[in-house]
């Protein structure tokens, strides 16, 4: 439980979204409940699992929602990023497909959400250095250029996980508070 009791302060609605296999879920999990697992399963039931921390002494309940292998184009429904504050826009490292759908990704989102949604562009498995198919500068440039938050994350390794929700957290924070 947080500091201060049981009081929540704010509310979260935080969306994972990006294609398939990228490592949205064990993101989740190394952040909600700081595990991981190699053979995860696609995600059924859970919409969404929360963690509750302290930002600048309030009490911050991040409410994540992970997709439950809808990542088809356009099969992610409205109701998937209605009430969205912040976004992690993930893909593989590995995998360059995975980095060159993500303008359609961005597309989505901002057709969905919130204008002032606050987005964090994610590079994830990070560790796995020597099959590395996208630049951390090309995703860098991209970022940049679309006025995104970007990291390189490793679920397994916990690298920049918390970092990565964090960030994204505390920019909502300053922007509601
Ligand atoms: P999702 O479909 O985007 O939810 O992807 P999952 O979270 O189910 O992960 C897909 C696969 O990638 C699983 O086998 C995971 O164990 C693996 N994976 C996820 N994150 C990482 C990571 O940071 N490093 C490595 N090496 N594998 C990962
Ligand atoms: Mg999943």
């Amino acid at each position: 439980m947080a500091a201060g009791g049981d009081k929540i302060d704010y509310v979260f609605k935080v969306v994972l979204i990006g294609d398939s296999a990228v490592g949205k879920s064990q993101i989740l999990a190394r952040f909600a409940r700081n595990e991981f697992s190699l053979d995860s399963k696609a995600t059924i039931g859970v919409e969404f699992q929360t963690r509750t921390l302290v930002i600048q002494h309030k009490s911050v309940k991040a409410q994540i929602w992970d997709t439950a292998g809808q990542e088809r184009y356009r099969a992610v429904t409205s109701a998937y990023y209605r009430g969205a504050v912040g976004a992690l826009l993930v893909y593989d490292i590995t995998k360059r497909q995975s980095f060159d759908h993500i303008p359609r990704w961005l597309e989505e989102l901002r057709g969905h959400a919130d204008k002032n949604i606050v987005i964090m562009l994610v590079g994830n498995k990070s560790d796995l250095e020597d099959q590395r198919a996208v630049s951390t500068e090309d995703a860098k440039e991209f970022a940049q250029k679309e006025g995104l938050f970007f990291l390189e994350t490793s679920a397994l390794e916990a690298t920049n996980v918390e970092a990565a929700f964090m960030t994204v957290l505390t920019e909502i924070f300053g922007i509601i508070s």
